[in-house]
């Protein structure tokens, strides 16, 4: 960790992320953790096996931890992530999740559930009451808020009480809205979970997940399984999402203030039926008339790319219902747009060109 300046207050996110997980300050020390690549070390330290820890590793668990306030560990993808905490209960035992909850998420628990290892409860994330009478006799409370790509947003705090009355587990996937503009430990939940791969690391070249606790115990069986699974990441990955990392509040400010300009618009645009915005962040969800309308508009821009994931510096734009096993209520013509760091006024140009052109269809597109 960098040198604190002012004990007495604590350092701004920003500042963490430009100064966490650096070398010592000593003579000829880089400026950066370099990138070790290494299967086993000379033994009788506290590394011994390329599969127990990594330097490269560990400074980018420090800058995550750092920012989210726990300690963290690193994955070789968000998925690895999300096995290893629906891994931590018991046999047979109940997990709730948002039914609008990423679709890997959902589809892992489902396979769980149907070779009997797991029962899952899928609620509306936004139905605060279902959701804490779902909490009963549940082991693993898993929030994702906003969802993707239905953008609601849970009351942490009110599922958070009700879970842990009920003795279950609460974990947060985080990927949406970071740890800028939403700090889920603060509000009590166990773990905070990480599609890296999105905006942490931020320039859609590498897959990487993590999880970050404040319990130590939690954080001991989790380093433990991650250990024993193999899902651990690559040096080279870690090594690029820190980079990633040192400007992340950059990135989050700068697609968080081009997404405000775009809802605007888009809300005013008649080929728009609908437009979601949870108030923050980078992500937005628009409803064409239907699938044909939104397949169109991803085939008509010339700067935003048609690619599914989120969070890279580019923006990008899908229709979610094109994956067969998409939920049945994200609507056929919802596109999710994930805003990047363009300038504006080139990424309005571009999209309401293409809607203008789909407004313009003798008959619509129906
Ligand atoms: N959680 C969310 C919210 C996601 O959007 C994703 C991927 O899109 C994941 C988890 C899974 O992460 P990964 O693709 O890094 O395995």
């Amino acid at each position: 960790m960098s040198d604190q300046p002012h004990p007495t207050r604590p350092l701004t996110p920003a500042t963490v992320a430009v100064t966490a997980g650096r070398p010592p300050r000593e003579p000829d020390e880089p400026l950066n953790v370099p990138i070790t690549m290494a299967s086993t070390y000379v033994a009788g330290g506290d590394l011994e096996y390329g599969r127990y820890g990594n330097p490269s590793w560990t400074a980018f668990e420090d800058v995550l931890g750092g920012l989210e306030g726990g300690r963290c560990l690193s994955f070789a993808s968000g998925m690895a992530a999300v096995g290893c905490v629906l891994d931590l209960v018991g046999q047979g035992a109940k997990v709730v999740l948002p039914r609008h909850a990423y679709l890997g998420s959902v589809m892992a628990l489902a396979d769980l559930e149907a070779r009997g290892r797991l029962v899952g409860e899928l609620v509306d994330i936004e139905d605060t009451d279902a959701v804490v009478a779902a909490c009963e006799g549940a082991a693993l409370v898993w929030i994702e808020t906003p969802t993707n790509p239905a953008l609601e947003v849970a009351d942490v705090e009110t599922i958070t009480r009700a879970a842990h009355a009920a003795g279950a587990y609460v974990v947060v996937d985080n990927t949406f809205a970071t740890p800028l503009l939403q700090r889920p430990l603060e509000h009590g939940v166990d773990i905070v979970l990480h599609s890296a791969t999105k905006y942490l690391a931020g320039h859609s070249d590498l897959l990487l997940g993590a999880v970050v606790t404040r319990d130590e115990e939690l954080h001991g069986v989790l380093q433990g399984r991650r250990s024993l699974t193999g899902s651990v990441p690559g040096a080279f990955e870690t090594w690029l999402a820190l980079r990633g990392l040192r400007t992340l509040h950059l990135r989050v400010e700068r697609a968080q203030a081009n997404a405000e300009v775009l809802v605007e618009r888009l809300r005013a645009h008649r080929a728009v039926a609908e437009v979601r915005y949870p108030g923050f962040g980078g992500i937005v969800a628009m409803v064409l008339d239907n699938a044909l309308a939104a397949d169109l508009l991803c085939r008509s821009t010339s700067l935003w790319v048609h690619a599914t994931s989120l969070g890279g510096v580019e923006s990008t734009f899908e229709r979610r219902r094109r994956w067969k096993t998409e939920a049945a209520t994200i609507p056929e013509g919802l596109v999710r747009l994930s805003v990047g760091i363009e300038d504006v006024e080139d990424l309005w140009v571009d999209l309401a060109a293409a809607l203008d052109a789909i407004a313009a269809l003798p008959g619509g597109t129906a």
